[in-house]
């Protein structure tokens, strides 16, 4: 089979792998000029920046996709588990969590009257709900009410607290605030609020707590770097500076894609771009599963004030992950979800993988990169950027007790404007749509349209969702999909 993806995200790279393993002939037809999309690697004098993620979590879902192909991840990268795993900044306190759980709940007795219990079992539903989802729920395409009301779902629904949200969860457990905060920090990873996340993500602490924070040496663009390898090996046709513009539909199939470059004949289209792009500017109205009016009723992830920094010195008080919460978080929520604005005290991760890698930043210098949520859809503009600029570099500058402003020698921001410019996305969203309760598991857009017949869907907005280990699950799913219908 002719097979296009559109997009070289880790979704695009990981279903094109899978798919030339399977036999067919793959073209990757991708609008930037490098592979890895919101992954990408961003060099300057010396400095090897991750654009997006940072977290490496969940190994195993590494480990299980290169087993596919008959590797092991150490084929690819070296990989190392932090410790700290990281390091959360509060007005009046530093905190490290730690690799070594039992030191961990040595913290939570300090914080709380019973603390140490209370993270046990905290934990212990965490790990049950992990579990239940790695087996039952994460690698199946979730099509069609028969996935919805199955037996084994409706029966794990109490351990599940299918519908609790974080809050609530994190209310039943831990009387103080800061107990809360820290293990509600992570759900910022999927885009969400803690009013309105299903408890099922409190699975996250069982990953970040138990299963520990890791570090492919030399970034997470050695990721990019391993699913284009195995993408080409297998044949597949990687084209850069490539952007579709248009799906022809004939007989409700894709026959042609458009682009840039040139037109293509296809039997099969795998989208990877984001999915309201695919949907509403690639295709014709009657084509499209999910029209405007879905899209504009959807809960939008975050965009995200990026800030890429080298340093000329290096920065005592860092660990490699850091976590701001030097204001209370709920007024940042308020301007990201209820009323969209700038965050004028904002929470925000700060990552610096100089601390423990010297080949991201030339020596005795800091690798520096910021991420601040902010709403989408709010204005960005050149005044407004700087103006921000200024305003968090004087607050990093009093968190971490040293001067910042006078040692920046890259400098690199990245937002909203660039979200849309350069990937396309929906509202200058930095990783698509947030998981409430009906926009997870069975409620995500389809891995296939219902509309057209060969066109198919991967990547973060589908399920199961947002983070690099989520998308190439995504494009397991689509690849099982494909070769059950169309044969390997
Ligand atoms: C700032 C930030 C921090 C993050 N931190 C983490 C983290 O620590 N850990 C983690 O696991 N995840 C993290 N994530 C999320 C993770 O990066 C994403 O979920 C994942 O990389 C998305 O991959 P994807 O393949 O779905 O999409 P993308 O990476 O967006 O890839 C889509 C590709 O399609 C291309 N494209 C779009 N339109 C077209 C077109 N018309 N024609 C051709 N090509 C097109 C785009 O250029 C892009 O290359 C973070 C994301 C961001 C932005």
């Amino acid at each position: 089979m002719r097979i296009f993806v559109i997009g070289a995200g880790v979704g695009g790279l990981a279903a094109a792998a899978l798919l030339a393993k399977s036999g067919h002939q793959v073209t990757v037809l991708e609008k930037t000029s490098s592979p890895g999309g919101r992954a990408r690697v961003w060099e300057k004098d010396g400095f090897v920046f991750d654009m997006g993620p940072s977290w490496y979590l969940m190994p195993e879902i590494f480990e299980h996709f290169f087993e596919i192909f008959g590797r092991k991840v150490e084929d690819f990268y070296k990989l190392i588990r932090l410790n700290p795993s990281y390091r959360i900044f509060f007005p009046d306190d530093v905190i490290d969590i730690s690799a070594d759980l039992e030191e961990n709940k040595t913290l939570f007795g300090r914080l709380e009257k019973d603390g140490a219990r209370k993270l046990e079992e905290y934990l212990k539903q965490a790990q049950i709900k992990y579990e239940y989802l790695l087996e039952g729920l994460m690698y199946k395409d979730l099509a069609g009410l028969r996935a919805m009301f199955s037996p084994k779902l409706i029966a794990a629904g109490w351990k599940l607290s299918i519908l609790s949200n974080m809050e609530k969860l994190m209310s039943k457990y831990f009387s103080t605030e800061r107990a809360r905060k820290i293990l509600q920090y992570s759900i910022v990873f999927l885009g969400g609020n803690p009013k309105n996340t299903p408890a099922l993500y409190s699975m996250i602490s069982h990953i970040d707590f138990n299963l520990g924070v890791w570090y492919p040496y030399g970034g997470l663009g050695k990721i990019v770097e391993a699913t284009q390898e195995l993408a080409v090996k297998y044949g597949a046709d990687i084209r850069f500076e490539t952007e579709v513009t248009r799906l022809v539909v004939e007989d409700k199939e894709v026959t042609r894609v458009i682009t840039t470059k040139g037109e293509f004949e296809a039997d099969i289209v795998v989208s990877n771009a984001d999915y309201p792009h695919s949907e509403m500017d690639l295709l014709d109205r009657e084509f499209q599963t999910y029209p405007k009016s879905y899209w504009e009723k959807k809960t939008i992830a975050p965009s995200a004030f990026v800030l890429y920094l080298g340093l000329n010195k290096k920065i005592e008080s860092l660990t490699h992950h850091n976590v701001i919460l030097d204001y209370d978080w709920v007024r940042h929520f308020e301007q990201i979800f209820e009323e969209p604005s700038w965050p004028d005290e904002p929470a925000y991760y700060l990552c610096c993988p100089s601390k423990m890698d010297d080949t991201v930043a030339p020596p005795d210098c800091e690798n520096i990169f910021v991420t601040i949520p902010i709403s989408p859809g709010i204005e960005d503009s050149p005044e407004i950027r700087e103006a921000y600029f200024d305003k968090i570099i004087k607050h990093m500058e009093k968190v971490t007790g040293t001067t910042i402003s006078d040692s920046i020698i890259v400098k690199r921001i990245f937002s909203l404007n660039d979200f849309s410019q350069d990937y396309n996305a929906y509202k200058g969203t930095a990783v698509g749509l947030t998981h409430t309760f009906s926009q997870s598991a069975f409620f995500r857009p389809r891995h296939r349209s219902k509309r057209v017949k060969n066109l198919f869907y991967t990547g973060q907005y589908t399920h199961p969702g947002i983070g690099v280990p989520m998308v190439l699950i995504a494009s397991e799913i689509v690849a099982n999909l494909i070769n059950k219908e169309y044969g390997s």
